[in-house]
């Protein structure tokens, strides 16, 4: 689960960590007002789920009312396209009137969870502010990492030795930087993240640290943990189809192909989608029903993946073990009733029940319905058909 900018900003500083003052806002007026408030030169900062806000224009400087008039307006009505989003962008719906900070420096500080050590890595840069990703390419050795213990969590020494990679010339800045670093673990510890970030962190030219860029990622299976996340998630900010299908219960994620898949059993979905792409074709999404699916669960996957208009053809690929295949095939009966099938829909079935499933589906007798032998004359079947 994501949470923007100005959340992750409310976590940061809970945890002691100095972060500008701002706030958040709606339309152009509440902005002004915002400036007015806060005074002095701003940063208005579009927040959405993506990064690379900067160089697209999202983040301005501005130094009195018509400044961020002309920046919120620019915001609320352009859509945001960065190297973190498709080329049709994001939509702005909130921004972040923040006070600005004259730089000095700006760092890098984030910690991720590395999977092959089983445990949080914490990693600090010099060379913050740029995208993190080309000095990490160009220049890994400016990346300074220190791997905590899931337990003990972050130790004297390994933020000594984080404060150091940084080079800061006052003690006062390296004990503020260290302060910010240990609210950084304690966030992330705190929350179940997957990723807690702040770049830049910067040194101002006054000899102050503060956190003024931030990005949170939290484990989707612990936020039943937290009520703060909870609280903080925004279902407008989500793929709509894929929040829909977890109102369902059903596991989808969109992709970019023409091959709708329903499939159930994460294993098999993967497997689906591999046989299509031997084939030559490309899936339009992952879809899980799930091992007990209902007749209505695969009724709402079928308006799910139709809803879809990249979606030329769909291919339902369902071994009936716990889920029955007579199941899937009234539900495969009511959804082409009731949404209407205007593309051809190849169905493999296999296992509990399946004579009775084939009965069913030749008695219905669907135009769009194209029964297939087994996996792989499914997969060419849906291949050609999209072709
Ligand atoms: P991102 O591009 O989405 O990561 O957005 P950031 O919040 O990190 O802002 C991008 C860049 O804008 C930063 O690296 C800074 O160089 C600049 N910036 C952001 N806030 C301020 C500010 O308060 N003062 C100044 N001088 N520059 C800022
Ligand atoms: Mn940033």
């Amino acid at each position: 689960m994501k949470v923007h900018e100005y959340q992750a900003r409310q976590l940061l500083e809970e945890a002691g960590a100095p972060v500008p003052p701002s706030k958040v806002v709606e339309n152009v007026d509440q902005a002004l007002s915002a400036f007015d408030e806060i005074g002095g030169q701003v940063v208005v900062k579009a927040q959405v789920f993506a990064g690379g806000r900067g160089k697209a224009g999202f983040v301005k400087l501005c130094n009195n009312r018509d400044e961020v008039k002309s920046a919120a307006e620019f915001m609320f009505s352009n859509r945001m396209v960065s190297n973190q989003t498709g080329p049709e962008g994001i939509a702005v719906k909130k921004l972040l009137i923040a006070s600005a900070v004259d730089i000095e420096s700006e760092y890098y500080v984030a910690v991720v969870l590395d999977r092959a050590k089983r445990c949080p890595v914490v990693m600090v840069s010099r060379e913050g502010g740029v995208e993190i990703e080309e000095v990490a390419e160009k220049n890994p050795d400016a990346i300074v990492k220190q791997w905590l213990d899931p337990h003990l969590g972050l130790l004297g020494f390994q933020q000594a030795k984080l404060v150091s990679a940084l080079h800061l010339a006052e003690k006062e800045q390296a004990k503020a930087a260290g302060k910010v670093i240990r609210a950084l673990v304690e966030v992330f510890y705190k929350y179940d993240c997957a990723l807690a970030e702040i770049n830049p962190l910067v040194l101002t030219k006054d000899g102050q640290i503060m956190a003024i860029d931030a990005k949170m990622n939290f484990d989707e299976s612990a936020v039943f943990r937290h009520k703060t996340l909870q609280d903080m998630f925004d279902p407008s900010e989500e793929n709509q189809a894929e929040l829909r299908a977890k109102e369902h219960n059903l596991s989808y994620i969109a992709l970019d192909g023409n091959i709708g898949c329903l499939v159930n059993g994460a294993g098999l979905a993967m497997s689906t989608m591999d046989i299509i792409k031997l084939h030559g074709g490309e899936p339009a999404n992952f879809l899980d029903v799930g091992g007990s699916v209902t007749k209505d669960g695969a009724i709402e996957a079928f308006r799910i993946i139709l809803a879809d208009d990249k979606v030329k053809g769909v291919l339902v690929n369902i071994f009936g073990g716990i889920a029955k295949c007579d199941t899937i095939a009234e539900a495969l009966i009511a959804a082409a009733k009731e949404v209407g099938f205007k593309v051809p829909v190849v169905v493999r079935l296999e296992g509990t029940n399946v004579e009775r499933a084939r009965e069913l589906l030749k008695e219905a007798n669907i135009d769009a319905l194209v029964p297939a032998d087994d996996l792989t004359d499914a997969a060419q079947k849906a291949c050609a058909q999209v072709a």
